[in-house]
């Protein structure tokens, strides 16, 4: 057997249909080439986003049951805040109904204009929100990480080298705090090592910076520490998290992704005056701190999916899962970004249609034929989410990377959709002479991606 099979039976189903082509090709056409503009009811295998699509469990959905809904002092805030804190250890737990607003509290008692903020790559929110605060995100991955083609264990890490020469050049003033994603989902879901976060921890101490974690998927990224760093194949997934969030002075999470719910998210941070400052404004912009802008049975649902995200049976055939699809279209030569990361595969567009220029979108022109043939939907990573116009010249400039993102959904699909997403890719790309490149029609002026319109070329 290649991989591990699921540690779980199924007790609810959802039906889900696959269309006809025709009618695919009807529907693309009408969403002007855009996956976002698609009902989801006419996808069949949907690996939009791994975020808030999971699948809970009998347990998660017992707690739902017996959610306590008190405005203040609910049971099921005092169950959040001790799941959590077995794991992460903070001393305050602040909720909020997902990342991204634990970002934007972090950023707005922290920051002030002209601030710095150094991470290995800010998720997409986490820049936004510090741009919103007039803060500069600044990105110290290890070159690795931009090698679509390069096998390193770690190539989520920061580079220290990077991080210290910064942090000699820049006033401590202006650098609020240091901040690390794990896993790095920017770079292809690639863990950080325990080494790396170590080293970070180290020179945050030394420039009496405070460091903090973006954990969303932190279980993921303590299974590849436990399987590839040395010292940690006999510890838990447990010691291994507590050990890592020792290291920061808070974290901010997403409970959308590894604590395998549909909504929720948390702040974290062991100082009290700044933790006092991040309650009030709770108040102000989500809810009273003990729920945040969640219902009593979602904090439920968010403290037993911390706990079941730790069992190395689930992580085992959740990380298995992604890489089993990857072997499937390594052996047919299918070019994807090595090794595969904890939630997704990147197909490496550029290498797939080599026939499409940039300016007429292979990663989307590659979207649309996997939902057009085979009903599967992806999203592009590349130059429409990320391509602007240059002020000087008004040439489009695009990313180093044009990638075609297939996110897995937690506990959702089996492996034989597994393989019928393998088949369909390793058949489009048996065809891909075929695939024509698009034209854009209607963008938007910021984040296009969303409500792009384009027309197939001929
Ligand atoms: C999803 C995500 C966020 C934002 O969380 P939301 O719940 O979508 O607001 C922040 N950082 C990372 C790394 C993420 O993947």
């Amino acid at each position: 057997m290649q991989f591990p099979a699921e540690p779980f039976k199924i007790k609810v189903v959802e039906p889900i249909k696959k269309t006809t082509r025709d009618q695919r090709d009807h529907l693309i056409r009408k969403a002007g080439f855009n996956v976002f503009n698609l009902p989801a009811e006419s996808i069949y295998v949907d690996l939009l986003t791994d975020s808030g699509t999971s699948a809970m469990s009998d347990n998660q959905w017992a707690g739902i049951m017996i959610g306590d809904e008190s405005y203040a002092g609910s049971k099921s805030y005092f169950n959040f805040e001790r799941s959590i804190k077995s794991i992460f250890g903070f001393k305050h737990i602040i909720p909020t109904h997902q990342g991204r607003s634990a970002e934007n509290l972090l950023f707005s008692i922290t920051l002030t204009s002209g601030d710095i903020v150094p991470n290995n790559i800010h998720f997409d929110t986490t820049r936004a929100n510090v741009l919103h605060k007039h803060g500069k995100p600044i990105d110290l991955v290890i070159d690795e990480a931009m090698d679509p083609d390069c096998e390193h264990p770690f190539k989520g890490n920061m580079d220290t080298t990077k991080l210290q020469t910064f942090l000699n050049e820049t006033e401590p003033d202006r650098v609020p705090l240091v901040m690390m994603t794990v896993t790095n989902n920017s770079a292809g879901g690639q863990p950080v090592s325990m080494e790396n976060i170590r080293q970070v921890r180290a020179i945050c101490q030394k420039h009496q910076r405070p460091f903090y974690i973006d954990a969303c998927r932190f279980a993921e990224n303590c299974y590849f520490i436990k399987e590839r760093e040395s010292g940690y194949a006999d510890r838990s997934i447990l010691e291994i998290a507590r050990e890592l969030f020792s290291y920061a002075d808070g974290c901010t999470m997403s409970a959308k992704k590894d604590g395998l719910v549909n909504i929720g998210g948390f702040l974290a941070m062991n100082d009290d005056a700044l933790a006092e400052k991040a309650a009030n404004l709770l108040i102000l912009v989500e809810g009273f701190p003990t729920y945040g802008g969640l219902a009593g049975r979602d904090l439920e649902a968010v403290a037993r999916g911390l706990q079941e995200v730790l069992d190395e049976d689930y992580l085992a055939f959740r990380v298995g899962q992604i890489r089993y699809l990857g072997e499937m279209l390594d052996q047919a030569g299918v070019p994807f970004v090595k090794p595969v990361g904890g939630h997704a595969i990147f197909l490496n567009a550029k290498d797939f249609l080599p026939h499409i220029p940039r300016h007429q979108f292979p990663g989307q022109a590659l979207t649309v034929a996997l939902y057009r043939e085979a009903g599967i939907r992806a999203v592009e990573i590349g130059g429409l989410m990320f391509g602007e116009k240059d002020e000087k010249n008004h040439q489009e400039k695009y990313p180093e990377l044009e990638l075609v993102r297939l996110a897995v959904p937690r506990r959702v699909y089996t492996s034989t959709h597994m393989n019928y997403v393998a088949e369909s890719i390793i058949e489009i790309y048996k065809n891909r002479d075929r695939i024509k490149g698009l034209r854009l029609m209607y963008e938007a002026p910021l984040l296009r991606h969303f409500t792009a319109r384009m027309e197939e070329l001929d």
